[in-house]
């Protein structure tokens, strides 16, 4: 099983990712992540792509392919990838459908998270990531536990594009290239759209009684 998430920043990709890895032992493929990877690494590409992620814009479309197929054409993941953040744009949807049919794999559902932006900007300038697990918290509404050894404040992070005005170009991004993207999964009919307004455990629980039933 392949699935692709998608959203505006904050929607909460990421936590139901996580939710979803250990619940049906997927992959989590975040191109977020693997981009942040490149800079913190300080590689070439880390180094060329940098003031581009900080200003909230998108890095271009054959670098993230790239990046991803190292993935799909891996044995390891055959059928097990969640991508969260990919696809972004139209041309993004139709190298994945391209690059999974390479490999002959097929994408089983997709899941939109909706938010609005007033949401998001909270969510957002109350996000932090333990820098050990991963796990990512919530000042507002999911804060780290106080006596956790993994998760103690000093292990947690900001992401630097973690602010509100980047937050907004984000969003902006989003907004500009995700229509194509909805219409191209609307007409393979495989789009769920889940509201990311509520709390995390009903959104997990939602997007559980949707893996079920492809699954069933
Ligand atoms: P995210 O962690 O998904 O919020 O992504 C953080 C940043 O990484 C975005 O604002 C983009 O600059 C870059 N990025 C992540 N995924 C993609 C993608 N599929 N295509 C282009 N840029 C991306």
């Amino acid at each position: 099983m392949n699935i692709v998430i998608f959203g505006p920043p904050g929607a909460g990709k990421g936590t139901q990712s996580n939710f979803i890895v250990k619940k049906y032992k997927l992959h989590q493929l975040s191109t977020g992540e693997l981009l942040r990877n490149e800079i913190r690494n300080k590689t070439d590409l880390g180094k060329k792509i940098s003031s581009l992620m900080n200003s909230g814009k998108l890095v271009s479309d054959q670098v993230v392919s790239n990046l991803i197929e190292k993935f799909i054409s891996d044995n390891k993941y055959n059928n097990r990838l969640i991508f969260d953040g990919y696809p972004r744009n139209k041309l993004q949807a139709n190298n994945l459908k391209d690059l999974l049919k390479k490999y002959d794999q097929e994408i089983d559902l997709v899941l939109k998270l909706s938010i609005s932006l007033d949401a998001i900007k909270k969510r957002i300038t109350g996000r932090s990531v333990c820098s050990i697990c991963g796990k990512i918290y919530n000042k507002f509404f999911n804060p780290a536990p106080v006596n956790s050894e993994c998760c103690a404040s000093k292990f947690l992070q900001k992401r630097s594009d973690d602010t509100l005005d980047i937050a907004v170009t984000r969003y902006q991004t989003y907004e500009k290239n995700i229509a194509p993207v909805i219409d191209f999964y609307k007409q393979t009919n495989l789009l769920r759209v889940v509201n990311g307004e509520r709390s995390i455990v009903e959104i997990s629980k939602e997007i559980s009684d949707l893996i079920e039933g492809i699954k069933g």
